[in-house]
């Protein structure tokens, strides 16, 4: 197990379509068993591959924050089937995007569709906290962030901000080429 470096804000990674995973193995298990640890240590809720450098369709959720006794989960090339139910807005963070948090609005469940580490499919209603989180985790999926929901007047008043983690990006991923790593 190792924790991996987050990318920030910025590093293209993050803008781009992730890849549908069709190896089973045990890669596959190594990372998100790494995604994991690495969204414990950094208190996240929820991490998706391209957050760690892997543009592929792997997100890890930390179901323990949302309901006593679950374990951490990991979802394989997961997809939203359907958005239904009323909506609701809860402030959202990001640890691509620290120092920020801002309302979002989404709708309240979801039917997802996503294979497990050992590609079983799996079909599963989620609801709330949850439904939400993998909603967020999915938009990374697709190159998307919380922030783009923003309207242009919340992100005039954050560019300053997110300017400052574009630059962080890239001399993280300086660093990052340096170590071979990215
Ligand atoms: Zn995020």
């Amino acid at each position: 197990m190792a924790l991996l470096p987050i990318r920030k804000y910025g590093d293209p990674v993050l803008r781009a379509k992730a890849k549908t995973v069709e190896e089973f193995d045990e890669t596959l298990k190594t990372l998100a068993g790494d995604m994991i640890e690495t969204m414990i240590a950094a208190e996240g809720i929820g991490l998706a591959a391209p957050q760690v450098g892997y543009s592929i369709c792997l997100i890890v959720v930390e179901r323990g924050l949302i309901e006593d006794g679950e374990e951490p989960a990991a979802y394989v090339n997961p997809l939203i089937l359907e958005k239904y139910g009323e909506k609701t807005t809860m402030e959202e963070g990001c640890l691509s995007v620290p120092g920020i948090t801002e309302d979002v609005t989404r709708e309240a469940n979801i039917r997802l569709r996503y294979q497990d580490l050992a590609g079983n499919t799996f079909e599963e209603e989620c609801h709330d906290t949850l439904a939400r989180v993998i909603m967020h985790e999915v938009d990374h999926l697709h190159g998307n962030f919380f922030t783009d929901y923003l309207g242009p007047m919340k992100l005039r008043l954050l560019s300053k901000k997110l300017n400052a983690l574009q630059f962080e990006a890239q001399k993280d991923l300086i660093e990052l080429r340096k170590m071979g790593v990215a």
